[in-house]
């Protein structure tokens, strides 16, 4: 049965209105909401979702309901649940398919199953809601609670779907058309991407993209001497002298050429402080792209070595001395995920076969992920301590890792064969992106190109950040819902 989750961030608006930075972003925020306020006092917003925690979804909410609370609106976030751990096999395979993989077949039964547990599930909200509040239903597990609820109830409704693929296949076709009549229901819908919109939902669709929390622990701007404690203490680098704060319990590792993960610095420091340093941070997922980057690396390095400097001097000691990070979570954390593991293993075995000088100028790092707070501050620094970060997916949804290194003002390499990646960054604007992800030349080139124009990073930096902060924020994310809100004939009225 479903279930309300207690939302109890103490983050306020005013909170982040003490950063100079992002008071402008706050007030636009403020402004955007004046206008509505009345025409929702009366009004719930129900957030519906399948999980409270784990997945980006489950990890955005407490953010948006927190600050659209602070801003005046009356929010609730409701997880649907059920006994039938079939309903969730079923959804899972719809999720699959919306991603383009699995068997295409659904049966009957899938849809009496799919139907059942969101019938009893509405019973929750029948009991809650009332006529003229508003309905947020989160991906596809919840989709069917609309048409059942306005059996009854007369409400606003929106389905906020977070996934997608930018293809049609005997798959996305198969998923699409299983969710017709429970989506074609809804007043409006809301996507991460034009690509994702299914033809029967494009009349009535909106856009609005991912966001990141600039307070966050992942995404807080580090001072100094913080960035240097926390890849200290997490191991990463050898401290440079005294440090206030101790070790953390759990430390990242570094693989070694015996192909066993050791503590990162135990053989010596990496050089995260003052070397060039392209870094990936990922999920070890074989999407993620990380063989090809570990592969097309190793063969500039390899290049190189065999004469290929450049003429200029600065230039050539960047070539010499560039490393790269490819980190991930630590396996413990992903003992449930053969396939992450699976990724893992290909990337040691790839990485041991190399010659011992480029082994050197790559570490394969875990991170663990015990302490979230710690993580997250971990993938921080490391962001920071980055030249350039790489995502190179072969296929990606959004990349909030893209958006989190922009908000740093890191340059990025990404590619325009994935969806999520060419969302974000316009090439030669706010990085490069390149034609195709497993191709080792166009990704030594292109980095080979970037490490090599110093001003040109300079200016990628600056424009990222901008566009971050225009599009990216948790921030522009809201005003773009209000936005929504605004344009609901009922809501407008
Ligand atoms: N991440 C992390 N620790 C890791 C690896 C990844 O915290 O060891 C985070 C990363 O910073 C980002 C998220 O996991 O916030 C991944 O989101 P993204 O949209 O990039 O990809 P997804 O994993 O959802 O496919």
């Amino acid at each position: 049965m479903a279930f309300q989750v207690e939302v109890r961030s103490p983050i306020r608006l005013a909170d982040f209105a003490e950063f100079a930075h992002l008071v402008a972003a706050v007030q636009a925020l403020q402004t955007e909401a004046q206008p509505l306020l009345p025409k929702l006092a009366d009004r719930t917003i129900w957030m519906v979702n399948s999980t409270p925690t784990g997945g980006g979804v489950a990890e955005m909410l407490p953010t948006m309901v927190t600050l659209l609370r602070d801003l005046g609106l009356r929010v609730e976030w409701v997880v649907i649940d059920t006994e039938e751990r079939g309903f969730f096999d079923v959804t899972k395979r719809i999720h699959n398919l919306l991603h383009g993989q699995g068997d295409p077949r659904l049966v009957p039964a899938d849809r009496e199953l799919f139907e059942s547990v969101n019938r009893q599930n509405a019973a929750f909200l029948r009991a809650r809601a009332r006529d003229g509040d508003v309905l947020i239903v989160h991906d596809p597990q919840p989709l069917p609670l609309a048409g059942m609820l306005q059996e009854e109830l007369d409400l606003t409704t929106i389905w906020r779907c977070h996934i997608g693929l930018d293809d049609e296949t005997p798959a996305t076709r198969a998923a699409w058309e299983f969710l017709h009549p429970y989506a074609r229901v809804y007043e409006h819908a809301v996507f991460s991407a034009p690509e994702y919109i299914p033809h029967y939902l494009s009349s009535h669709a909106t856009i609005i993209y991912p966001a990141i929390d600039p307070l966050s622990f992942k995404n807080r701007e580090l001072g100094l001497h913080h960035t240097v404690g926390v890849l200290a203490n997490s191991g990463l680098t050898v401290a440079p002298g005294p440090l206030v704060t101790p070790p953390y319990e759990r430390l990242a590792e570094r693989l070694g050429p015996d192909g066993r993960f050791h503590p990162a610095n135990l053989t010596g420091d990496f050089g995260l402080l003052t070397r060039p340093i392209v870094t990936q941070i990922s999920r070890w997922d074989g999407l993620k792209g990380f063989e090809p980057l570990l592969d097309a690396f190793a063969r500039y390095k390899q290049r190189l070595l065999q004469g290929g400097w450049s003429d200029h001097p600065r230039h050539r000691i960047r070539q010499e001395i560039v490393r790269l990070v490819l980190a991930g979570p630590d396996p413990e954390s992903i003992q449930d995920d053969p396939e992450g593991q699976g990724v893992l293993n290909a990337l040691v075995e790839r990485y041991r076969s190399l010659d011992p000088l480029i082994q050197e100028s790559i570490a394969i790092v875990t991170l663990p992920m015990q302490s979230p707070e710690e993580n997250a501050y971990m993938v921080n620094a490391l962001q920071r301590a980055s030249s350039i970060v790489v995502q190179n997916s072969l296929r990606e949804g959004f990349g909030l890792t893209i958006a989190e290194a922009m908000w740093k003002r890191v340059p990025i390499l990404s590619n325009r064969q994935a969806c999520g990646p060419r969302q974000q960054v316009r090439d030669g604007v706010d990085g490069r992106l390149i034609a195709d992800p497993t191709s080792a030349r166009e990704l030594a080139d292109t980095l080979d190109a970037m490490l090599a124009d110093e001003a040109g990073r300079q200016v990628w930096a600056r424009n990222a950040q901008r566009r971050v902060y225009n599009r990216f924020l948790v921030f522009a994310q809201l005003c773009e819902w209000l936005r929504l809100f605004a344009q609901l004939p009922r809501l407008a009225a």
